[in-house]
């Protein structure tokens, strides 16, 4: 896979030279580019900003230097292959998630266009459109000072998923979110550390038993710290084991999706 980052910190990208995304990339399975917006203009201070139409604070990125990057960017596309994508870090994108990241992680080629100040003047993402399929995506419901931080981020939980990445592939599968649940708790040893001991199931050597309370783990851990996980989770084809330890942490589930029994007694509105 092809990524090319655009930004005017480059250094705040030097991160992806470490651990599996850095050896991914000195083994071929990734060809990281990073760009520095700033050699794309041509005025003496290299100014990539400058203030709003119609007021208000902050300042707001040029487009012609954004202009010159991407299509610098398209321009290398290969003859005949796909439309890259271009990934624009928004808080007022689409969610980033494990979904999104296996979509992302089958294309051949990923553009990423880090904002800074209040944003890129919104016309690059119209004109963007003719040279690449644009999605602005947001890492969550919270404000950065710019897109670097995000787009960290994103390399790193698509580039996990490529092919040759991560060591034992069966790792990614057991992982939170790959199937709408968190993950169960892991251990390692000592099997007993100050005085607390690992679950004893885990010590057993029955794998049945091992899958099953991993199991339970994620229910109960999800319905814990993500119960809005648990209501979107596709529950129609649950197991009946499943479905019995579900209904133990206080869910039904009702036309295939788990709803929260309400509370025994109700509220009589004494
Ligand atoms: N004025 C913008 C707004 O309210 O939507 C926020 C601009 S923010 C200070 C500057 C840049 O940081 C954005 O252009 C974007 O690249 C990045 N950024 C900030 N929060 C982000 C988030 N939650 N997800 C992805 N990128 C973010």
């Amino acid at each position: 896979m092809r990524i090319d980052v655009v930004s005017i910190f480059p250094e705040y990208l030097a991160p992806l030279e470490l651990s599996l995304i850095g050896k991914a990339r000195q083994e071929g399975i990734l060809d990281l580019h990073v760009h520095d917006l700033r050699t794309f203009t041509t005025d003496r201070h290299r100014t990539v900003d400058d203030t709003p139409y119609g007021g208000g604070a902050g300042m707001v990125m040029k487009p012609e230097p954004w202009a010159q990057a991407l299509a610098s960017i398209a321009d290398e596309r290969p003859e005949g292959a796909a439309r890259p994508v271009l990934i624009v870090p928004s808080p007022a994108g689409e969610r980033f998630t494990q979904a999104l990241a296996y979509e992302l992680a089958e294309q051949d080629h990923l553009a990423f266009a880090c904002g800074r100040y209040e944003g890129i003047d919104e016309r690059v993402l119209e004109w963007s459109r003719e040279h690449f399929d644009v999605r602005p995506v947001s890492l969550g419901d919270y404000v950065l000072n710019g897109g670097e931080v995000a787009v960290l981020a994103m390399v790193e939980a698509i580039g996990r998923l490529l092919p040759g990445v991560v060591g034992n592939p069966e790792s990614l599968v057991e992982e939170s979110h790959s199937d709408g649940l968190l993950e169960y708790p892991v251990y390692t040893k000592p099997s007993v550390w100050r005085e607390r001991e690992v679950p004893a199931v885990l010590l057993s050597g029955n794998h049945g038993r091992i899958s099953q309370w991993r199991r339970h783990e994620q229910f109960r851990r999800t319905a814990e710290r993500r119960p809005d996980l648990l209501e979107a989770f596709d529950a129609g084809k649950l197991p009946r084991a499943d479905r019995a330890e579900l209904q133990e942490l206080g869910y039904d589930v009702v036309d295939g999706r788990l709803r929260p029994r309400p509370a025994a007694g109700g509220d009589h509105g004494d």
